[in-house]
């Protein structure tokens, strides 16, 4: 649903071509996705764009959420998730890190400790990758960005991986036979401190071989049409309100 950085694009006070561009897919809201799969809709990060998102993707109801790590850009609109829960009849299951949880119980405790109660944390831990969320099978991976631990993960033949910066080789295994990659690339600096680079993101999709990769968290450096005329075969921008199938 959305695919800009933690500042959208485009950004507050910002004249670049990039931020003045008329293309509606220089228009960016910060990153979130919706997965249907098993008759369930599963919303994947909660920024604070969300009101915003379901609004225009019409979005009605959402039966659980996956929160990738606890960075505003990726929370941001938590509260904005009570309709749905209360739409739902509470208990809206919740699943991220440990670490993510810890952080948005300060944030959000208010929400976690209402009687009755409208979320409930499904924690995933580091070494359990599977993910069974209202009966819809995923696995899990782990990796770092920012100092922090990030939750990604797989549905049958697609990925989305967002935040990257560091991994161990052993997500190359979990990711085995995908086919459809969603991954985050911030800019072309290929040392930016928390991100990975357009050029380091398309060498992780090369190590996965997937079909086809779609680069998303894309800051306002990066314009829709520029970029995507310098992109290999097999690799896109992504852009708001882009639409995926994938084998599950
Ligand atoms: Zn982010
Ligand atoms: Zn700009």
């Amino acid at each position: 649903m959305g695919t800009g950085s933690s500042r959208g694009t485009p950004e507050i006070g910002c004249d670049c071509q990039v931020c003045k561009s008329e293309d509606p897919r220089d228009f960016r809201n910060r990153s979130s996705g919706v997965i249907y799969a098993g008759g369930k809709t599963i919303l994947v990060d909660v920024p604070p764009d969300l009101r915003y998102t379901c609004l225009r993707e019409g979005i009605r109801d959402i039966d659980g959420v996956i929160v990738t790590h606890h960075h505003y850009d990726h929370c941001g609109g938590f509260d904005d998730l009570r309709i749905p829960s209360y739409q739902a009849g509470g208990k809206m299951p919740i699943i991220c890190l440990e670490s993510t949880f810890t952080e948005m119980k300060k944030r959000y405790g208010y929400l976690f400790e209402v009687d009755p109660p409208l979320f409930q944390a499904e924690i995933v831990g580091r070494t359990k990758e599977h993910i069974h969320l209202l009966g819809v099978e995923m696995t899990g991976m782990i990796y770092q960005h920012a100092g922090i631990d990030v939750l990604g993960f797989r549905i049958g033949d697609f990925a989305y991986i967002i935040d990257i910066k560091l991994y161990s080789e052993s997500i190359f295994e979990i990711l085995e036979g995908v086919k459809t990659l969603v991954i985050s690339a911030i800019g072309e600096d290929d040392n930016h401190p928390v991100h990975l680079s357009v050029k380091q993101a398309i060498e992780f999709s090369k190590r996965v071989k997937a079909k086809r990769t779609y680069l998303s968290h894309l800051s306002h450096r990066l314009g829709h049409e520029t970029t995507s005329q310098k992109l290999p075969d097999g690799v896109f921008c992504a852009y708001d309100g882009l639409r995926l199938e994938f084998e599950y």
